[in-house]
């Protein structure tokens, strides 16, 4: 058993190791080698617990022999992670009757009876089994308690209370290895991410008892403030205690460091203060990570029980990382490690504060992250009402349209009873950084009488105030506590470290200039998606658009496109003069015309007024118009195919706005995207078109100017047939959404009703809206991409699908070797962070 050891003294010399011992006993022996004034350690390794909990008791006398006779000694768990945690600490074994008359003498009476009350607490209910309830314990009751206890003890378990350390200890060894092996504790620990055969280790500590004649205490402390990363001393101490009674010990527990608020350790023990400092700033050196010590003071001397990495907000970690790398006690490449880039989210939004109660009304899909408290508003004219008395809403609606954008601008989330991750509602929540629960069909929508009925009875109304959580999904009553968002400078190091080592580009996909500034602000590269057709989201912009749709005659359609045109052409301009020669990759119009057209009848009867017509025309077009599957019907190139001079005019603005912007700024080449294609022909049709307009525009301003045609694949058949295709395009840009929606045939906006059940049953790993699908629909990006650049070596491969966001999936697209992603600009960051990662 040389390799194996029964027990291991935790020794400068003894093999230790977190995946044979656990993190603590790892840590603990860390804390021995840098001289720390650690009490005397024993390990016993997973091994030997496995063994202990099957019976087979290791000579426990051998591990009692290695501490004084009349120490105490306490054992705590050692799993190898330490989140995922594992039975609780039995402290002071080694109290009877001998210890207790001993003890009453040096520390005083009432001192030893809580120290034996304690122990007899622990092991009655942890070991004997005992109903917990008989043994209440009150540290003021002292002698006359714990012969009570003693009494109790005895009648439930018809057996006097052990008095031999051994005895006391091999019951406390096989109570923990057993509680290891339960169920619930196996289920516990597997929900945070333990392997099912997860091993357990046990440290057995001399216990340094915290109370005494003079000063003595227990506590914890951290060099820094787990929730904003800053340098502080932070933590509590709590004279005559033991273990973490510190931190639940409220007003009567000490500052550390002197504090305005109270009293201090600083101020009662200020020796014992100033070493603690030191040894916990020689931990953070040498263990390269920021510790939570817990020591005790023991006549005014300290000593240190524990370390563990301080728990941490995702604001703190990032700090914490920066700051670590600064000192040089990490790399920087390192600290981009630490980070995981999806918790950046945390800190571009608001968050509910990690340790604020939660009241949960129900659960949606969580498709746009971070959290807003409002007033429940069903409309978005109530929204805008709402947002003109300054009063904060939330918009409710079953789904969203374009008309309901202007109210999402209005409001600080949105909440909707139907939709996925690609839906309307999430995809312009994602863009706008709102918060956005879509699916929660949990809650029972009635917009009519404007009311939501929870699950559990509760009934809202307009007006109630709710909080959303568009990061878990959770729709929740009233007003948690929060966590302000915060790009600090920590922040803006770590993005500029990520950088230094990334090797696959990012862009955004940004539809306006301020979706464009948002995307220069989080410095994405360029933007690789603008829909142009969000561009009209606007509610004065709106009708024109819908006066396009309607236009039936060529005169008709000519007099709306001349409208639109130089709306566009300044929309362009504004965006390239943002991205400051960037690349910026204009999609022509994909509006799904069932999106665009009013479904209520008022917006119906606005739209005749506005086109001078009887609102009975109106719907009647409006139904002539409908299609059965309105997002595999008229929609993308099929509309430039059908109707040239939209995508003519748009290609003329996008010209005209170039030259105007290469006046003033840096040179732009702006790249023309074709949606929705499946055939080479669509792209020769398209591509002669916008090749004359650029041949007429220069010719008309007799000025020169260059762009890239490219075409976006959303179909299958486009991936397929990409070898055809490329040639006549610089570019292919991968759509994910529509890819994915006709992979599966699977609406991306009515998915959301039965997908959590699909995930939950196992039929897909994830939601493939969220997470791209590598064996399916990335096979086909792959194909794609070889295809296209087998027969166009030098064409641009990328993706602009909400994926393109996502750290998985960028892992996927720089192993099939993209050019770059393009997410929502709200993403930008933790794209910038995952892709830096998977180049480190
Ligand atoms: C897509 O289909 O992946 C895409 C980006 O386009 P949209 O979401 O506008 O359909
Ligand atoms: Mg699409």
């Amino acid at each position: 058993m040389q390799n194996d050891p029964l027990t291991t003294l935790v020794a400068p010399d003894a093999p230790i190791d977190a995946a044979t011992h656990g993190g603590r006993a790892k840590c603990l022996q860390r804390l021995v080698r840098l001289n720390l004034p650690v009490p005397r350690t024993i390990s016993l390794s997973f091994t030997a617990v496995k063994r202990i909990a099957a019976g087979q008791m290791p000579d426990i006398d051998a591990v009692n022999e290695q501490f004084d006779v009349g120490a105490l000694l306490c054992v705590r768990p050692s799993s190898e992670d330490p989140d995922w945690g594992g039975p609780g600490a039995v402290l002071n074994i080694g109290m009877n009757d001998a210890q207790y008359a001993k003890l009453s003498e040096s520390l005083g009476p009432k001192a030893a009876a809580v120290l034996y009350s304690r122990f007899v607490q622990g092991y009655a209910t942890h070991v004997a089994r005992l109903d917990p309830d008989l043994f209440g314990f009150d540290q003021d009751e002292g002698p006359k308690g714990l012969q009570r206890m003693l009494r109790t003890y005895e009648d439930e378990a018809d057996e006097p209370f052990p008095q031999s350390r051994t005895d006391q200890l091999s019951g406390v060894l096989r109570s923990m290895a057993r509680a290891w092996e339960g169920t619930s504790a196996r289920l516990l620990r597997q929900a945070k991410g333990a392997p099912a055969d997860a091993g357990l280790g046990l440290v057995v500590q001399e216990m340094i008892p915290g109370l005494g004649q003079r000063e003595c205490g227990s506590g914890v402390l951290q060099l820094i403030d787990p929730i904003t990363g800053l340098q502080q001393i932070t933590g509590r101490y709590l004279s005559q205690s033991q273990g973490r009674d510190a931190l639940g010990a409220g007003a009567a527990a000490l500052y550390l460091e002197k504090d305005p608020r109270g009293a201090s350790l600083e101020e009662l023990a200020p020796e014992a203060f100033e070493a603690l400092k030191r040894d916990a700033a020689l931990m953070r050196c040498k263990l390269r990570e920021e510790m939570q010590v817990e020591f005790v003071i023991q006549d005014g001397a300290v000593h240190i029980l524990d370390g563990v990495r301080v728990p941490r907000s995702s604001r703190a970690a990032v700090r914490i990382a920066v700051r670590l790398a600064e000192d040089g006690i990490i790399s920087r490449q390192e600290a981009v490690m630490r980070i995981e880039a999806n918790s950046l989210n945390e800190l571009l939004h608001r968050q509910v504060a990690p340790d604020a109660a939660r009241d949960v009304l129900a659960n949606g899909i969580g498709a746009s992250p971070g959290a807003a408290t409002g007033r429940i508003v069903f409309s978005a004219t109530a929204a805008q009402a709402s947002a003109a008395r300054r009063e904060s809403c939330i918009l409710v609606r079953r789904e969203t349209a374009p008309e309901d954008v202007r109210g999402m601008h209005a409001s600080v989330g949105v909440l909707t009873e139907k939709g996925g991750m690609t839906s309307h509602a999430a995809v312009i929540g994602r863009g706008l950084g709102l918060p956005c629960i879509v699916g929660a069909s949990e809650l029972g929508f009635n917009t009519r009488d404007k009311i939501l009925k929870a699950p559990d009875g509760r009934v809202l109304r307009e007006g109630d105030i709710i909080t959303i959580d568009g990061s878990s999904g959770q729709v929740l009553a009233g007003e948690p506590a929060m966590l302000e968002a915060t790009l600090d400078d920590a922040f803006q190091t770590l993005m500029a470290w990520a950088d230094a080592a990334r090797d696959i580009g990012v862009r955004a996909n940004a539809d306006t200039p301020a979706d464009a500034q948002t995307a220069r602000n989080f410095e994405a590269e360029g933007i690789g998606l603008c829909r142009t057709e969000h561009m009209f989201f606007d509610s004065g912009r709106l009708t024109v658009m819908r006066e396009m749709i309607f236009a039936d005659t060529s005169a008709g359609r000519a007099g709306v496109l001349a409208r639109l045109l130089p709306m566009q052409r300044e929309d362009f301009i504004q965006l390239f003069r943002i991205m400051e020669g960037r690349p910026v990759c204009i999609r022509l119009f994909d509006p799904p015309l069932h999106e665009f057209l009013p479904a209520s009848r008022s917006g119906q009867r606005e739209l005749a007024e506005a086109l001078d017509l009887p609102v009975s025309d109106v719907t009647r077009r409006i139904e002539a118009m409908a299609e059965y599957n309105p997002m595999l019907g008229l929609r993308g190139v099929r509309l430039g195919v059908t109707v040239p001079e939209i995508y003519e005019m748009q290609a003329r603005a996008i010209f005209e706005a170039t030259l105007e912007a290469n006046r003033s700024g840096a040179p732009v080449v702006p790249e023309i995207m074709i949606p929705l294609v499946s055939a080479k022909r669509e792209v020769e049709l398209i591509k002669a078109r916008i090749d004359a307009v650029a041949a007429a525009v220069r010719s008309e301003r007799g000025q020169e100017f260059t762009f890239r045609l490219g075409v976006m694949v959303e179909t299958p058949r486009a991936a397929l047939r990409a070898a055809e295709i490329a040639p006549y395009v610089s570019f292919l840009s991968f759509g994910t959404n529509d890819l994915t929606q006709m992979t599966y045939g699977l609406s991306r906006d009515d998915a959301g009703r039965f997908m959590s059940d699909y995930v939950r049953k196992g039929v897909f790993p994830e939601d493939p809206f969220h997470v791209l699908d590598i064996e399916g629909v990335g096979e086909l990006l792959k194909l794609g991409a070889e295809r296209g650049r087998a027969a166009n070596p030098a064409l641009t491969v990328s993706i602009c699908g909400e994926h393109g966001g996502n750290p998985e999936s960028i892992a996927f697209c720089r192993e099939a070797g993209f050019d770059y992603v393009s997410c929502s600009p709200f993403r930008v960051p933790v794209a910038r962070l995952a892709a830096a990662q998977l180049a480190i």
